[in-house]
């Protein structure tokens, strides 16, 4: 993979990076301040919902984070944008648009139809 390409692709991960060690930290304090203004059973219940949905949005959020770190890490370690399965090369338009992918198409359809099948 060119250089250019590589650093536009490290460039994503970081901005991802941000986005998501963002998004987490407002979830947090939305979470602590909510739960103090409202002190109605009924409304703490709704909120309790709402809670469930925040941390399974953080989960999915952290996962994400996880493979971002570990994208990143292959990048320093100039191993990034080789499929885990075969070792080829990923398609370069591929990465661009899922960076953290650690499959190249044909491997990662092939996983998908064995899971179908399982
Ligand atoms: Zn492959």
């Amino acid at each position: 993979m060119r250089a250019a390409k590589l650093e536009k692709i490290k460039t994503r991960l970081e901005e991802l990076q941000t986005e998501i060690r963002g998004e987490s930290v407002e979830t947090v304090q939305g979470m602590q301040e909510e739960s103090t203004l409202y002190p109605d059973p009924n409304d703490r219940a709704s909120l309790e919902t709402e809670h469930i949905n925040n941390l399974r949005i953080r989960d999915r959020e952290r996962k994400l984070l996880e493979k971002v770190d570990e994208a990143l890490e292959r990048v320093e370690k100039k191993t990034f944008g080789y499929c885990d399965e075969c070792g080829n090369e990923i398609d370069e338009e591929r990465l661009l648009i899922r960076p953290v992918t650690t499959y190249c198409i044909i491997c990662k359809e092939s996983l998908e139809a064995v899971e179908k099948n399982e």
